[in-house]
């Protein structure tokens, strides 16, 4: 137990924001006034105001890291990707290629349109957003890196999102959510929950595809074994839209309109855990 309050230590100390948290002061002050009706009056238009505020942006004053997994340039980088990073139950591959359609649709690329969809939507709810990568040709970062940053953000919920490359007759998406390690992610794991059971419903709903048929119950999965959520101090979830590898799947997948309904569904589910 002491061990684990150091290291949790160490972590806070790397990631000082998120452990303070950040205070977002957007509240109306109401000035000082020599007549007590004149404040009051000044007052209730600021209440009224900021509540028209609240409803017309549902997020402002919540900061979301989105992690579009995998990088498009990983591939030219095999040296980078493959240095092996400590994700505290085990020792992994600084990142990955990820995988692809069988026509060549990268899963980066499809994180990454996914990510500006899903971002633009959340700015547009008020919501301060931070993605983990700035393109899609670069390399990495290092999945350790991708978990700093949403400490470091002092997010309110982080999401990270990738499709999968499983066998051709296997389809439907799932969540993964954080499992208890003796270790960072253990005081965010019931938030996780929380997380991604509504991005789960928020998915489900917008874009109709079925529960994955090959992993999780109900499309949700349990896991320990990776980095970006074993290194959270945040609530954090990881989507798998689907496979895409399945024929069905690939192809919706290849459609930017159905790639709006995805980061629409994620949006849904990431503004009603926070409401
Ligand atoms: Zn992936």
């Amino acid at each position: 137990m002491r061990v684990l309050a150091a290291s949790t230590l160490v972590l806070c100390g790397l990631a000082a924001a998120a452990c303070g948290g950040t205070a977002n002061s957007e509240r109306v002050a109401a000035p000082v006034a020599a007549q007590p009706s004149a404040a009051e009056t000044s007052a209730a238009g600021a209440k009224t105001l900021a509540a028209a505020e609240v409803r017309k942006k549902p997020l402002s004053g919540k900061t979301i890291v989105i992690d579009p997994g995998h990088n498009g340039g990983n591939y030219k980088h095999p040296k980078a990707i493959n240095r092996q990073v400590n994700v505290l139950t085990q020792w992994k591959a600084c990142d990955t290629t990820g995988t692809s359609t069988n026509d060549g649709y990268s899963e980066a690329a499809f994180t990454w349109d996914v990510s500006q969809r899903l971002a633009k939507i959340l700015k547009s709810q008020g919501a301060d957003v931070k993605l983990t990568r700035k393109n899609n040709t670069s390399v990495g970062p290092c999945i350790t890196e991708r978990a700093a940053i949403g400490n470091k953000a002092g997010a309110d919920a982080a999401i990270s999102v990738h499709a999968d490359g499983s066998a051709a007759a296997n389809h439907g998406f799932h969540v993964i959510m954080p499992k208890k390690i003796n270790g960072p992610v253990d005081p965010v794991v019931n938030d996780s929950r929380r997380l991604g059971l509504a991005v789960r419903d928020g998915f489900k709903k917008e874009t109709g595809l079925p529960y994955s048929t090959y992993i999780g119950s109900k499309a949700l999965s349990f896991r320990n074994d990776l980095g970006g959520l074993n290194l959270s101090t945040v609530p954090k979830i990881f989507v798998e839209a689907g496979n895409m590898r399945n024929a069905g799947e690939a192809a919706k997948f290849q459609d930017p309109a159905f790639r709006q309904r995805i980061a629409q569904g994620l949006a849904d589910g990431v503004q009603n855990y926070l409401k």
